[in-house]
C-alpha cells in the first residue's frame, strides 16, 4: 500500500507511519510522520486526520491523536503544537504550555516535550543533534523554503544550544514532489533568487508555460549551505500528491482533506 526506499514504514495496531532510519539508529528519539491510515475519521478526513481546524469531529480527532501518540510511544499530554503561517519564525520550547503565535519551526532539548507540526503537501523538516541532544521540526512550503526556514532553524540550534552543524541529522519528509509541484512564474522567480545558476537548474524546470519546482532539492541545498553534511541528510521519496490514497494532499484534493503530522521527542 505504501512503499519507500527511504523510510521505515511501521504498522502499530493498524496505525501506519513513517520513520527516518538514521534517526532511529541514534536511539535518541521517538518520531514519526503520519499517513491517512489507522484513524477513525470519515469522509474527506478518512481516516487519520490530525487537525482540529478543518471541520472534522473533535471526538474523532481526539481518538486519532491517542492512536498516533500510542503508535510512536509518546504521551498525548506531552504534545507541543506549532502555529504555522508560512513564515520563518522559530520558537525554542523551554516547557509545555508556553503560548506561541505564528511559529513554523520548533526547537527543544526538553525530554518532556513532543514537537508537532502539520502537513498536507508542504515540506516537513526533521532535525536532530545527537551530541547536544536537541531536536527541531520545521514546516517549509514554498514560502518557508524561499525564506530559508531550513537554514534559519540550523542557525537557531547553533545559537541557542551550541550545536555543531556537522553533527546535525536532517530528514526531509513526505510532501509534494517535483513530479507534481507545478507553479506560476512569480513562485519560480522567488525560488530563483535563492540559488546560484547551476543549482537553479537542478531545482526549477520549465514545463510548457508553467514551471516545476523541486522543493526537496531546494531544502537539501539550503541544508548543505547551512553546513550540514550530505550523508547526514535523508530526503523523502514519497510525493503526497502521487500517493493521495494514503497521504493527505492539498493539491490532490482541491483542499478537501485532513492533516498529517510530524512528531518527535527526545527519549
Ligand atoms: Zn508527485
Amino acid at each position: 500500500m505504501i512503499s519507500s526506499n527511504i523510510f521505515e514504514v511501521k504498522n502499530k495496531d493498524g496505525v501506519i507511519f513513517l520513520q527516518f532510519p538514521a534517526f532511529n539508529k541514534t536511539e535518541l528519539v521517538k518520531h514519526g510522520f503520519s499517513t491517512k491510515v489507522g484513524g477513525i475519521s470519515t469522509g474527506i478526513f478518512n481516516s487519520m486526520n490530525l487537525s482540529y481546524n478543518r471541520g472534522d469531529n473533535k471526538d474523532n480527532v481526539d481518538i486519532n491523536f491517542q492512536r498516533f501518540c500510542k503508535a510512536i510511544g509518546v504521551n498525548r499530554e506531552s504534545l507541543f503544537f506549532s502555529d504555522q503561517i508560512h513564515e520563518d519564525k522559530i520558537h525554542i520550547v523551554k516547557e509545555l504550555g508556553e503560548e506561541i503565535s505564528g511559529i513554523d519551526s520548533l526547537i527543544t532539548d526538553n525530554l518532556d516535550v513532543t514537537l508537532v507540526t502539520s502537513f498536507a503537501d508542504c515540506v516537513p523538516l526533521f532535525f536532530l543533534d545527537p551530541v547536544k541532544r536537541v531536536i527541531a521540526l520545521a514546516h517549509a512550503g514554498w514560502r518557508g523554503t524561499v525564506k530559508n526556514i531550513a537554514g534559519k532553524t540550523v542557525e537557531a540550534m547553533k545559537r541557542e544550544f551550541a550545536c555543531d552543524e556537522k553533527n546535525i541529522l536532517a530528514g526531509i519528509g513526505p510532501s509534494i514532489g517535483a513530479c507534481c509541484f507545478e507553479v506560476s512564474e512569480d513562485v519560480k522567480l522567488e525560488v530563483e533568487k535563492l540559488f546560484h545558476r547551476d543549482i537553479i537548474d537542478k531545482i526549477v524546470k520549465k514545463n510548457n508555460d508553467k514551471y516545476i519546482v523541486d522543493l526537496w532539492q531546494a531544502n537539501k541545498e539550503l541544508l548543505l549551505r547551512a553546513g550540514l553534511l550530505s550523508q547526514n541528510i535523508e530526503v523523502t521519496d514519497l510525493c503526497t500528491m502521487c500517493n493521495k490514497d494514503v497521504l493527505f494532499s492539498h493539491r490532490g484534493t482541491n483542499g478537501k482533506r485532513g492533516n498529517m503530522v510530524a512528531m518527535m521527542a527526545l527519549k
